[in-house]
């Protein structure tokens, strides 16, 4: 689960990580009041007025900028509310802006003492073990740097059994060129920032830039958060900051219904029982020449009511040329489910308009496939994965 940069910031302040102080706002009111309280506190005149889209990038287009006093606070954020922005993360209609962060602006003017740096925190799968990535060539594009100067890129790998240790966190610091106060403040950043990534029960932290102030302070200005969904269910305050207007509105509506589905880009829905059969079919389709529209796990009880709430969701994407349908009838037996299939066809009258190969293997696949072709209906039948890619490749020429 995805986080906005002003949630990611409240979980990294919460664990003493500094950062560049803000506050949220939903209009220019609002923003404007955040301003004055933000001087209040800070003493900061200017203010960065900051685009709140699960999308990275905004900077460059223009989802963050620079506000001198509090006609331009008021000015900025009447424009960036509401706006669609498009970064170059996100797709090419952009993402609609519905609230801002103004924050206090930490880039004294002149100042050249300043410098940004890239950090994240992530598991490595390879080897088990979490990983600090730094570099100090933060602020813009990592993933140029990555490409073009990846020898600019330093990992640090950290065991589980042992935590971040003391002359870990000293050698960042190092690598990053610091001495004195900014170096000490660098490994306080590092140790409480590891530290959130854990207890937060994070799958990624992302802070580009990290910044070092003119007076040597070490702060994150700005916060990628993502919170594994597997630990949601203990880590309740975090879950409650979900912003299911940034996701995506099939995969909202299919995980309400209990469905595991992820939208992808292609032509061929797939509607299968258990997650390792989902991927094979997945290959089936581009073996065939299709590529696969959507992951869809229906689970064990692929009964008629939660086969037509699977073809209604694979349906909603206008991407799909043809459904293919896999199921192995273990406990939950195949002439069930083709009867499901029927039955789900003929409530969802014409709203079917693709053609839907079925691939029915396991108990009574015989009676199964008996019942689809008798059913005079257009959905073909395959007991074989062969044959049901085969099939794929007939609707699609
Ligand atoms: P992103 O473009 O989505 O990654 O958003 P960031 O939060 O990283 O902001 C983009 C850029 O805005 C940063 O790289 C900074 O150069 C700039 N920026 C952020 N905060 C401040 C600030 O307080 N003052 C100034 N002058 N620039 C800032
Ligand atoms: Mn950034």
């Amino acid at each position: 689960m995805n986080l906005h940069e002003y949630q990611g910031k409240e979980i990294l302040a919460s664990f003493g990580v500094r950062i560049q102080r803000g506050i949220v706002a939903l209009n220019p009111k609002e923003a404007v009041d955040a301003a004055k309280k933000l001087t209040e506190d800070t003493g900061t005149g200017w203010h960065v007025i900051k685009a709140q889209v699960h999308a990275g990038g905004r900077g460059k287009g223009g989802g963050v900028k620079l506000a001198k006093n509090l006609k331009e606070v008021e000015e900025i954020s009447s424009q960036i509310i509401g706006m669609n922005l498009i970064t170059p993360q996100t797709s090419a209609e952009g993402k609609k802006v519905h609230q801002v962060l103004i924050a206090e602006d930490v880039y004294y003017p002149g100042d050249s003492e300043t410098s940004e740096f890239y950090m994240s925190v992530l598991l490595n799968r390879a080897t088990g073990k979490n990983m600090i990535m730094y570099s100090t060539e933060g602020g813009m594009d990592i993933e140029e740097v990555a490409e073009n100067t990846p020898h600019l890129i330093f990992t640090e790998e950290i065991d589980p059994a042992t935590g971040l240790l003391g002359f870990q966190a000293r050698k960042i610091a190092f690598n990053l060129g610091l001495s004195g106060t900014a170096f000490k403040e660098m490994t306080k950043f590092v140790a409480s920032l590891y530290k959130a990534y854990v207890e937060s029960d994070s799958s990624m932290f992302e802070i580009n830039p990290v910044l070092k102030t003119s007076d040597d302070k070490i702060m994150a200005v700005d916060a990628k958060v993502s919170i594994d969904d597997n630990a949601l269910y203990r880590r309740k305050q975090y879950a409650e900051m979900r912003d299911l207007r940034e996701e995506n509105p099939i995969e909202v509506e299919a995980g309400a219904l209990g469905l595991n589905y992820v939208d992808l880009d292609g032509n061929v829905g797939c509607m299968v029982n258990g997650a390792g059969l989902a991927m094979a079919t997945m290959d089936l389709i581009k073996m065939a020449g299709g590529e696969p529209a959507n992951f869809l796990d229906v689970g064990g009880t692929a009964d008629a009511k939660r086969v037509e709430e699977a073809f209604r969701i694979i349906l909603k994407d206008d991407g799909v040329k043809a459904i293919l349908v896999n199921i192995f009838g273990g406990i939950v037996r195949c002439d069930r489910v083709a009867n499901g299939i029927v039955e789900a066809y003929k409530n969802m009258g014409d709203a079917i308009k693709v053609p839907i190969i079925v691939r029915l293997q396991g108990t009574n696949a015989e009676i199964a496939k008996e019942i689809i072709d008798n059913s005079g209906l257009a959905v073909h039948s395959a007991v074989q994965f062969q044959e049901a890619a085969d099939k794929v490749k007939e609707v699609l020429s």
